[in-house]
């Protein structure tokens, strides 16, 4: 399970949620919000769940010089480092996840897109720069989708999703995929063909209630989806899906699912 953006001011009853459950999780959360709310990303870490870097200003990397995307990720790295070592953890896992999926190089996150075609050298600029600064790609052996493969992402440093849950579509004024309310949110976890707005998964043939492969599965630290979260979290349990975490060791296992 990976959270995105904050930490907003949900986050917390998110944390007691996830605790209750026994689910582990991923906050990939924003410098700026680090900076602003630091205890709360205190709280994250000590309550066992990991804060991972989603850069500082949730901008498209895109969009970005180089200078620009590496400051962005270095900047929300030292913040993240600091928690860390106020939480006597300055070991910690180092785990990135691009702002909108967008790996910085002309794709703008379209990275299933047989049409766009990546710019190969900032592509590559970017995962290094990643990897000397520790960053890990996700343990996740298991990781089967040929979508997933095809497109090359278990070569790269930073953790892309299989699968967004997609609550913040209730929040859009023009709802994507009609997608406006908890119940088609509900609806679709069930669904044998979901679409997403990246058209990935309908021709992949899966689906969450039938697992073939491990899942990274998507949400968002959003005030306003916040009361969408404790229902969304008791339907996926009730899938056939064990949720685990792929570090502190778990991941040296080999055995990992969402
Ligand atoms: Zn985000």
């Amino acid at each position: 399970m990976t959270i995105d953006d904050g930490p907003s001011l949900h986050r917390l009853h998110k944390l007691s949620v996830l605790r209750e459950m026994g689910i582990p999780a991923v906050f990939f959360s924003e410098g700026r919000w680090l900076e602003a709310r630091p205890e709360i990303a205190l709280q994250t870490i000590k309550s066992g769940f990991v804060v991972g870097n989603h850069g500082f200003g949730h901008r498209h990397f895109s969009d970005l010089s180089l200078d620009d995307c590496c400051s962005e990720i270095a900047r929300t790295d030292s913040l993240i480092h600091s928690l860390y070592c106020e939480a006597n953890q300055p070991k910690h896992p180092r785990f990135f996840r691009f702002p909108y999926g967008d790996k910085g190089d002309g794709r703008y996150g379209r990275v299933f897109s047989k049409w766009k075609k990546a710019d190969e050298k900032r592509h590559r600029y970017l995962q290094d720069f990643l990897k000397e600064l520790g960053y890990q790609p996700p343990a996740l052996p298991g990781l089967s989708h040929r979508f997933y493969q095809n497109a090359g992402l278990q070569k790269d440093v930073d953790w892309h999703w299989t699968f967004d849950v997609m609550e913040w579509a209730v929040f859009q004024k023009k709802p994507p995929q009609g997608l406006s309310s908890l119940e088609k949110i509900l609806r679709r976890l069930h669904s044998t063909r979901p679409t997403d707005t990246r058209g990935h998964l309908w021709w992949s043939k899966r689906w969450l209630g039938n697992p073939v492969s491990s899942e990274i599965i998507l949400m968002h630290d959003h005030e306003e989806s916040g009361g969408l979260f404790r229902p969304l979290l008791e339907a996926l349990v009730l899938l056939p899906i064990e949720f685990k975490a792929i570090w502190n060791g778990a991941g040296e296992q080999g055995q990992t699912s969402a």
